[in-house]
């Protein structure tokens, strides 16, 4: 069968994921080291010579300058539009940067694209699927944020060339939740996909009916997920040992990562222990230890979670619905294990989530499923079509700089539409494109998106 070597990416901005369909389920492929997640991290050796995933996370202390997490973040944007990013990340851009130059990232000494460090993790991913089926995987459905602009979907596709993989299609992330979850459940039904991942936070609203997959609502946040638990932990960690031990660890990148590990490993066990212990070693014999309890923990990140609400209401809003009418609530990304985070979602749609499918797999294995429809289906996916929806208007720029909108954000895809326009003085022999249209509108929409209209008008069905 040619089908199952269509495989289904979700390339995280934490952790990224291959899938495929096996017989009539998803499932994931492991990686050499028998994990399914492949940690979102790239570093070069001594030689040189790229590493991936959790084998690249001891760079990231021991050798922080040759190593690069979360560059998911800096996909399709250019040098202004990531100086918040910069604040909060240790990303090391190329010195001779100039404003509008594509980004470069420096690793040790050299540099790379964001897409050809993501293109590092896909091809990661291509040879774990090629061990897998002892053969050659040249096709993906890769999954992107409902929020990612056209500027980010070009660049997840360009990582995708980069890494040897024809993308067939690029489906959004909660989309491909609710596919995974439609192949389990195969239920009508309205869903709400709250999705709280590493550093993104998504909420869609979609219908299920006969196998149809409608996005009615998209909201969310792009500077909302686990790292800002890591990142406030470790604050409060630098604190700690600052007051007590006298010592000012807050530019040392080395101590840092130290935290950092010590505060994902405590967060973890907090999702099913009462208390956990940060315990870092640091230089000079010296230790740092303290015991965290979930009551604490829960405490702490109450208004970090709590920025969550507000999406969520918006999305329900723009889809004209009430909690109530909310059918199910399924729950996305590995921050959903935090019992916290459950008990907010089971408040925010009234019942109870759905927690059968792992959220750490389930974009990915709703990718799969995507792969293989478009690879010509199956038993269990026949009859199930994915609607899925501009998050963004599209149109183009006209005389006096403004945006003729042609296909307004909430259409559904794939949509065409064709419009005449005429030429502006006499005798006019050419127009001007404008190469930096994508990246103006990023730095425009910031860190939230604009939220959608559910208006019934505003979709058409292509
Ligand atoms: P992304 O979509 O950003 O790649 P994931 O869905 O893989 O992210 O989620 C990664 C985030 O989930 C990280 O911040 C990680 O620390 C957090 N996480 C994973 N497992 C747990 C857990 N058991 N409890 C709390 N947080 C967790
Ligand atoms: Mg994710």
């Amino acid at each position: 069968m040619t089908t199952d070597r269509i495989v289904g990416i979700d390339l995280g901005t934490t952790n990224s994921l291959v899938a495929f369909m096996q017989g009539e389920s998803p499932v994931v492929i492991p990686g050499e080291d028998g994990l399914n997640l492949v940690p979102s991290v790239v570093a070069l050796d001594e030689n040189n010579q790229p590493v991936i995933g959790s084998s690249a996370r001891r760079y990231l202390i021991e050798t922080p300058e040759r190593a690069v997490y979360s560059v998911k973040r800096l996909m399709g944007r250019g040098v202004e539009d990531v100086q918040e990013e910069l604040k909060l990340f240790p990303f090391r851009l190329a010195d001779d940067l100039q404003p509008g130059e594509v980004l470069r990232i420096k690793l040790g000494d050299k540099t790379f694209t964001p897409p050809e460090i993501s293109a590092l993790i896909l091809r990661q991913l291509k040879r774990n699927a090629e061990r897998h089926f002892g053969g050659p995987v040249s096709k993906a459905v890769i999954t992107v944020p409902a929020y990612f602009n056209d500027a980010q979907r070009q660049a997840t596709k360009d990582a995708g060339r980069i890494a040897g993989l024809e993308v067939l299609r690029l489906v959004n992330e909660p989309t491909a939740a609710s596919l995974a979850y439609g192949l389990d459940q195969k239920q009508n039904g309205i869903i709400a996909v709250y999705d709280l991942g590493g550093g993104t936070f998504d909420i869609s609203i979609l219908k299920l009916h006969d196998g149809i997959f409608e996005v009615i609502a998209t909201n969310g946040d792009t500077h909302l997920g686990g790292d800002d638990i890591d990142n406030l932990l470790i604050t409060i960690a630098l604190d700690d040992i600052r007051g007590d031990m006298n010592l000012d660890l807050r530019r040392n990148a080395e101590a840092v990562q130290a935290i950092r590990k010590s505060v994902i490993e405590a967060k973890i066990a907090l999702s099913s222990q009462a208390s956990a212990k940060l315990d870092v070693e640091l230089r000079g014999g010296r230790r740092y230890q303290r015991e965290v309890t979930r009551e604490q923990f829960e405490q702490l990140i109450q208004p970090i979670i709590d920025r969550t609400v507000g999406p969520c209401k918006q999305a329900m809003k723009d889809a004209g619905l009430k909690p109530e009418q909310i059918d199910e609530a399924v729950l996305v990304g590995g921050s959903t294990r935090i019992p916290k985070v459950r008990a907010l979602v089971k408040e925010l749609f009234q019942r109870e989530p759905h927690s059968d499918l792992n959220p750490d797999e389930v974009v990915a294995l709703g990718a799969a499923v995507q792969a293989n429809i478009l690879g010509g289906g199956s038993v269990a996916t026949e009859n199930m079509l994915l609607l899925d929806v501009t998050p963004l208007s599209l149109g183009i720029e006209v005389a006096g700089g403004v945006t003729d909108k042609i296909i307004l954000r909430n259409s559904t895809i794939p949509a065409s539409a064709t419009q005449f326009y005429t030429t502006q003085i006499d005798g006019q022999a050419n127009v001007a494109m404008c190469p930096r249209a994508s990246s103006a509108a990023a730095r425009k929409r910031k860190s939230k998106y604009s939220p959608a209209t559910a208006s019934p008008t505003s979709r058409s069905r292509a």
